[in-house]
Order: C-alpha cells, then structure tokens, then sequence
C-alpha cells in the first residue's frame, strides 16, 4: 500500500528537525547543522534552489508470510530489514543513501511513534530535510537498514517535538497520523510495524541518554550510522554503543500446574510468568532459580533449565530471553502414590483416572515487595483462556496478549505433545458449576476412541441428580461424545468468599470420589479454598 501525499510547505512551520549533511556521517556535525536555523529562512533558500521537494509518500511497512502465523510472530523483532551493517561504516554509501529519493525515515518524537490507521508510518527523508535543528536537542539519524520488500534504505529520526496544541500547524505527512507509546498501543499494530517501530524507538532512546559522556560530561558525537557514539573532546574519547539488559522469563512448572504471579498495580485477575533482571556475575540459569526463590518462594531444579524463545523489549532496552524449568523434584510430585489414592477414580472396571492433586505442589509464598501473588495455575485453564473462552463461574484471570513472550511460551507449553492426543473432549469445561448450594454430578466424558476425561457439573435450576446427567449429555451430543456418571453429592459455592465445599452423595447415582472432583475443582478455580466433607 502506497499514499501519495502532497505537502502544504507552510505546514511544517514550527518544526525543529536535524539537518543532515554529508559531514554528519563523517561523525562531526558541521556548525552549519549545529545551529537552529530560522525555518522560514531555510524553507525559502530552498525554494530558491530548487532542492525543495513538496510532497512525501507513506508507505505501509510489506506484508510478510508470518503475519498468516501470527502464534509463532515474537512481537518487536522483526522490523522487515536487511540491516547492512556493513553500510554503517561507509560515510559515502550513507550519504547517498539518505540523499537518495527512495530514502524513508521513522520518526520518533518525545519516544512516541507515529502510525496511521493502526500502521507505520514512514516520511521520504528528503520531506524532512526541509527543516533545521540544533543536534543537541534533537536526535542524530540512525541507518535502521534496507527495506526487505523495496531496497528502499530505512532511518530513524528523533524530531524535537509534536506539534500537538491548538492552532499550530501540522506537516502533510503527519496528517491523520497519531503519536503513540508504543509500549502501550504496538499490540494494537501488525507484528512486522510493531518490530520496525521498536528497533527505532530502541535505538533513538539509547542515543537520548546518552547525549553526554558518561566519563568526561562532554558532548557526544554519533558514528557508524548512529550505531555508536564517541565523545567530542579529544581529551577523552570515551565511546559508547548500544546496550541491551537481559531479563528472564519463566515458565516453573509442576506437573500440569505452571507458577505465575501478579503485580498489585496490573489489572484485576491478571498473572503471568516470573521474570526479573539478569544480574552481573550471573549465568541464566542461576538467574532464572534466583529469581523464582526470591519472588515465589519455589526452588527449581538448575540442570532442569532449558532456553525456549526470546524477545526485545525497548521499554527502554531490554531483552526477554525465555526458559522453561521444573521445580525441585522432591517438593513436586503430583502423582505420588499418597495422592494417587485419594485422586484416582474408576471409569470402568479395569481403569483408573487419575487427577493432578494441588496439595502435592511446593506452597509459594510471593515476596510482597515484588509480587502481589505467587500461584500454580493447571494446563487445562490456562488452555482454555488461551482459546478465547468464557471462563468458568466467577473466577477473574487472564493472561498477557499475544504481543508477550509470556503468551507465546504459556501457548507452546500447552500445546506441547498434543498434536496426536487432541480430542473433542478439549472443547469441553471440565468443571461447569452454578453458585449458592446444588447437587453435583462426577462423570467421565468420552470418545468412539477411548479417549476420556472426568468432569464436573452442578447447577441449581436442576434438583436431580439424573436431570444434570441428563444436561451433560445433551451439552456433548452433537460432538460425537458420551457422558457415564460416577456418582454424585452436593457442592456449596460461596462466590463472595472464594469458597467451595463439596460433601453428600447421590441417592441415584451413590457416593462420588469427593477428593477427585475438589481436584477437578481446583484446576479451575485456582483462587478458591475449597474443602470436602464424607457425608
Ligand atoms: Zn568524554
């Protein structure tokens, strides 16, 4: 997609913007560039010579395939670019880079980017070169690379302010476009813009702070296509480059149970995985155990460390580097024969199924000053948020987007070894209860296959025990499955306290396995304390 835009010149009145020379890419700004020229005086000098060129194109970063396969899309890495590295030390080639007609800038102003109808947008260079700014207050050019699709050379530019309040006068290309954090709003935009805006985000905001010399105070110069900045005084010569600080993000799991935790100031109901800075004279994997003590209490098993996927996080200059690991085996055993007694049921004569036991999981006790909560949270509804699907009676959850690592480490975790074992069954809550107090049924869901799984329904329009069969069968009919039921009893919900008790029997249908069906229940209602009473 290509909008073709022609410029009204007085409208970029106001503007204070880099003036680029070729000396620039030499590393020194020439004094000429130094100095905040007079916009009008420039734009009128160039009307003279003939240089202006009144009209600039934005042009929507190329679709790429992934965008088809968003899932396996790491949000913020891929900007669409041959970054040429090789071209950053070429003064010659840069210059004639930017100077070239087909040169297009990202901009950035006060660390907003700008987009259009949920879109990159990117100005022709040469739009920009209308007007003048002190390199001081503005921002040195960055050579971002060529553009995959077109060639085209791709740059960044930090631009000294938006002309935002009333009666001050916008540039064409800005028109209908709109400044936005990206932190806040780049999951709103295509996986392809959001990487593009983010590597120019990243890149200007290092230079930002880093416009004086860490050593010496001096002013800083850029070289190498703004990829490194050098000290001014000779004196000195203090340089820096880009930095990047690594962050680790976690998946601790447990069984069919992973650890997730919440910050006070996040959304109602909203958990995701550990995750905390790299710290100096640390490997990963002692970070990755470190961090899960201090904030959850967990110890996890070092060797059981593995790399899973990693993402840049510019906010300012992060980089999230995803593992998944086991907490410590004695301390995580839900299928141990204890459990296994209390948490297995029998769908037929010569068949048993067992539940995961919450009470066989490590306690976690979350480091208040960090985490609001730490709390192991079952495959089965973490799956099931992932889907898109309601969730079950009262319970407040839910996951980072699929802009997050978080998101795309939880979605592989829960899909993993399942490509052959996918069944119906999947689409069925195995836990579906009403509030206040009701009768239960336990029953087990199945296939033509053999394949089954137990699940729970209760609800208070129905006084029978039969009737709520009766429900479940019809709920599943239409997906080729059958319910059997293995007993039933009575379940009291308080909604308001977060509490379930399950107790009675069925005269119907008999005693069901209580502790199986609180396992069941505790899948799903991970904030609820829930109890059992024989009788
Ligand atoms: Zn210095």
């Amino acid at each position: 997609m290509c909008v073709r835009v022609f410029a009204n010149i007085s409208a970029a009145r106001g503007w204070h913007l880099p003036l680029l020379s070729s000396s620039f890419w030499g590393g020194q700004a020439s004094d000429s560039a130094r100095v905040a020229l007079k916009l009008g005086n420039c734009v009128a000098a160039r009307w003279k010579s003939s240089l202006i060129r009144p009209h600039v194109t934005i042009v929507a970063t190329a679709t790429r395939s992934q965008e088809s396969n968003p899932s396996q899309a790491i949000f913020f890495s891929d900007a669409g670019l041959n970054r040429a590295a090789e071209m950053r030390v070429d003064k010659t080639k840069l210059s004639e880079a930017f100077d070239s007609p087909e040169a297009l800038v990202v901009p950035l102003v006060d660390a907003k980017n700008l987009v259009k109808g949920g879109k990159s947008v990117l100005v022709e260079a040469s739009a920009l070169r209308l007007t003048n700014a002190d390199h001081e207050s503005a921002g040195f050019p960055v050579f971002l690379g060529l553009s995959n699709s077109t060639k085209a050379p791709v740059f960044a530019v930090n631009l000294e302010k938006v002309p935002s309040s009333a009666g001050e006068e916008r540039p064409a290309w800005e028109d209908g476009g709109e400044w936005i954090d990206l932190r806040r709003y780049g999951s709103q935009l295509q996986p392809s813009d959001a990487g593009l805006l983010a590597y120019a985000r990243g890149m200007l905001e290092w230079q930002t702070r880093n416009r004086h010399c860490g050593r010496c105070g001096g002013r800083m110069i850029a070289k190498d296509g703004g990829h490194s900045l050098h000290c001014s005084l000779d004196s000195c010569k203090h340089s820096a480059y880009p930095r990047l600080d690594p962050a680790v993000i976690m998946l601790v799991a447990c069984g069919n149970y992973v650890l997730l935790g919440r910050q006070s100031r996040w959304n109602p109901g909203r958990y995701s995985l550990l995750a905390g800075f790299v710290e100096i004279g640390e490997t990963f994997e002692m970070s990755v155990a470190r961090e899960v003590k201090e904030e959850s209490g967990i110890e996890i098993d070092q060797t059981s460390v593995s790399y899973i996927a990693s993402q840049p996080w510019p906010f300012p200059s992060s980089l999230m580097v995803g593992f998944s690991a086991s907490a410590k085996k004695n301390k995580c055993d839900p299928y141990s024969p204890e459990s296994e007694d209390n948490n297995a049921v029998a769908v037929s004569p010569d068949k048993l199924i067992v539940v995961d036991e919450l009470r066989a999981l490590p306690q976690t006790s979350a480091d208040e000053l960090e985490l609001e909560d730490a709390r192991w949270v079952h495959k089965d509804l973490l799956r099931w948020v992932l889907k898109g699907n309601p969730l079950p009676h009262s319970v407040e959850f839910s996951i980072p987007g699929s802009y997050a690592i978080a998101n795309i480490i939880l979605s592989r975790w829960t899909e993993s070894k399942r490509e052959d074992s996918m069944w119906a069954g999947d689409d069925v809550i195995s836990a579906d209860i009403d509030e206040g107090v009701f009768e239960y049924v336990l029953m087990c869901l199945s296939d033509d296959k053999g394949r089954e799984k137990l699940i729970v329904r209760g609800n208070s329009k129905l006084a029978y025990h039969s009737d709520i069969l009766t429900a479940a069968q019809e709920e599943v009919k239409d997906m080729g499955l059958q319910v059997s039921q293995l007993g039933g009893g009575r379940i009291d919900h308080n909604v308001k306290e977060r509490k379930l008790h399950v107790y009675s029997s069925s005269q119907a249908f008999g005693l069901a396995n209580h502790s199986v069906t609180c396992a069941i229940l505790r899948q799903w209602y991970p904030f609820h304390s829930i109890t059992l009473a024989w009788g």
